[in-house]
């Protein structure tokens, strides 16, 4: 035991690893594969503090929040939790390392809030005793002494006191939140993990949900791990927000930072797409590329290069940043293109916008440049020369070939190196950008407004 200020959740590392195909067949054909769902993460939560956690769908956040309190096994790392006793002292406990009935007397401490209020409650028992069965299990109440806390609990979630009688059907999405919010509070713990706790509901209902678990917050002392694919849910609730990408953080910083000034190009794109609540508003929106990649094998180098809108071209090519983006995405697609047409559509909008003749260079070379924003004549003799042999290899059916043609010269720095959460004077920032290697001194940070603007 030590007295500390420390945070009051730190999580090292933290790896959870899936196999796919984990039949002893598909071990004999070695056809089993790891997702990586969540690699490398490391976080800290200050007591009293909501951390958001923000991503795209199938960027691991629930992997993550589940692993934290080993509701799933993590492959690797370290979650510490830093009890504090009535005396001041505090108690630093490794969660992986416990054993698993350590762990469940833990849980009293820990708590999770389950994203769907329709399937997280048991049909089958009474709200009285969804919201007392932690009190059973851990001991802590029973007999009139029960039916009290159980009571108070509903009046603390704005429930009546006689819904402990009646089932989770006869509730709205709301109220069913509400009964796992109060099932959650039972046991008096200091932190919830609150996995998307309103994304199944209305917004108006949101709001109340969001309202009540900030009041909570401030009259029981909660930390809160608050996950969540919105970005405004995210920024209402939360004193800091990390954002996820493909298992790994990309991001974290206090709300006001990312949300005024995102650093991490994936942040910046993901801000810049909030509905604003004028429908004229066009501002500078950057539109991704592509779905999430598989987590099964995951791009080399930053997970985000297939997709970013900064990706850094070579330092030996004189070409402009956004041609580069165009061609890399031309060498990106063309590897798992199986045909020529296959890779306009990929490219274009899924649909061929107009007949060409496939044998004709001339008019493969006008649909591929055309397709992807990449002009009819590069400036730079070697970069030009290779997109045009590349191109060739397209005339002959064989988008693999020209991948590996434009892999002669069109790599980026970012396809072979993996960048490391650094923290730079705002935010703690994954991107090379962001590197003595690569940073020209002022990245450009986009703030709200989407102007441009350079970073001090
Ligand atoms: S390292 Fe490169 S690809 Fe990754 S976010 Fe930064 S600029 Fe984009």
């Amino acid at each position: 035991m030590s007295r500390t200020t420390q945070p009051i959740l730190e999580v090292d590392g933290l790896k959870k690893y899936y196999e796919t195909g984990g039949s002893f067949v598909d071990s004999l054909l070695g056809r089993s594969n790891t997702v990586k769902a969540v690699d490398g993460v490391d976080l800290t939560l200050q007591p009293g503090e909501t951390l958001g956690v923000v991503g795209e769908s199938g960027c691991g956040k629930t992997t993550l929040g589940r692993a934290l309190l080993r509701l799933i096994e993590p492959t690797e790392g370290s979650v510490t939790s830093r009890q504090r006793n009535d005396d001041g002292t505090v108690d630093e406990l490794d969660l992986t390392e416990l054993s698993s009935s350590r762990l469940r007397d833990l849980r009293t401490d820990l708590q999770y809030i389950f994203q769907d209020p329709f399937s997280s409650l048991n049909p089958r028992m009474t709200v009285g005793d969804i919201v007392g069965e932690p009190l059973d299990i851990h001991n802590i109440a029973s007999g009139e002494e029960r039916t009290q806390r159980v009571e108070e609990l509903l009046d603390t979630v704005g429930l009546n006191r006689s819904h402990a009688y009646r089932y989770p059907h006869e509730f709205s999405g709301g109220q069913r939140q509400r009964i796992g919010i109060a099932r959650a509070l039972a046991v008096d713990p200091e932190v919830i993990i609150c996995d998307e706790p309103v994304s199944a509901l209305d917004v108006s209902v949101q709001a109340q949900i969001l309202n009540l678990l900030s009041n909570l917050q401030e009259e029981f002392d909660l930390s809160y791990i608050f996950i969540a694919h919105d970005l405004s849910v995210v920024e209402h609730i939360s004193d800091r927000v990390a954002v996820m990408y493909l298992g790994e953080i990309a991001e974290v910083g206090t709300t006001d930072e990312l949300f005024t000034a995102p650093r991490h190009p994936y942040t910046e794109a993901l801000l810049s797409v909030i509905p604003e609540p004028d429908p004229g508003w066009e501002g500078n929106k950057i539109l991704l590329d592509g779905e999430v990649p598989s987590a099964i094998n995951p791009p080399s180098g930053c997970r985000f290069h297939t997709r970013c809108h900064r990706v850094i071209p070579p330092e030996d090519l004189s070409i402009e940043q956004e041609t580069f983006r165009s061609v890399l995405t031309l060498k990106l697609y063309a590897r798992q293109a199986e045909s020529t047409t296959e890779l306009v559509t990929l490219g274009g909008t899924g649909q061929l916008q107009e007949e060409y003749d496939e044998t004709d260079p001339v008019a493969v070379d006008r649909v591929i440049r055309d397709t992807y924003e990449i002009p009819s004549q590069l400036p730079d003799t070697t970069a030009e020369e290779t997109v045009s042999t590349s191109i060739e290899r397209l005339v002959e059916a064989e988008p693999p070939a020209a991948a590996e043609k434009l892999d002669e010269v069109f790599v980026s720095p970012c396809e072979k190196q993996r960048p490391e959460l650094e923290q730079t004077a705002e935010t703690q920032v994954s991107c090379l950008l962001y590197t003595d290697e690569y940073n020209t001194g002022q990245p450009v940070v986009t703030d709200q407004t989407g102007d441009a603007a350079a970073d001090d």
